[in-house]
């Protein structure tokens, strides 16, 4: 069992044919290190999902096992992101799904960027 607890990088899930391009994404940003891209399902008027173009399927597995300049690159794009899109000025939220618990329904890791209304509660 992998250190994260989770089952191995599935090549097969749908971020990483996103990623090789086999399958469409309404693109928002990229560059080297990541991706983001809308939601097919929003939850919210801002509904971003941003992810490293490295095979890591959680924030420990990615916090652990990504190079400094992956992880420097994907914080500062997120961050930058939300500063473009203006949800410094009125809020936004950040949220990822890790495993079981959270739900996790795509095991590439990702954050949700969400904004552009009042986001209620943490959780329900
Ligand atoms: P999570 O439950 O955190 O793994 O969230 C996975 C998210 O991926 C969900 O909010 C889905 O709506 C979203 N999603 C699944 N397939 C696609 C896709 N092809 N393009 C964009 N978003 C997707």
């Amino acid at each position: 069992m992998p250190e994260h607890g989770l089952p191995p990088y599935d090549d097969n899930n749908i971020f990483a044919r996103i990623l090789r391009g086999e399958i469409p994404c309404q693109r928002v940003f990229e560059n080297e290190y990541v991706l983001a891209f809308h939601d097919i399902a929003p939850r919210a008027p801002v509904h971003i999902l941003v992810i490293p173009k490295g095979r890591y399927v959680s924030y420990a597995d990615f916090s652990q096992n990504a190079s400094p300049i992956e992880i420097t690159g994907f914080t500062r794009a997120l961050g930058n992101l939300a500063k473009v899109l203006g949800l410094e000025q009125t809020g936004y939220r950040l949220i990822s799904n890790m495993g079981q618990d959270a739900g996790q329904e795509v095991p590439h890791f990702h954050i949700h960027l969400f904004g552009g209304k009042n986001l209620g509660p943490l959780l329900s």
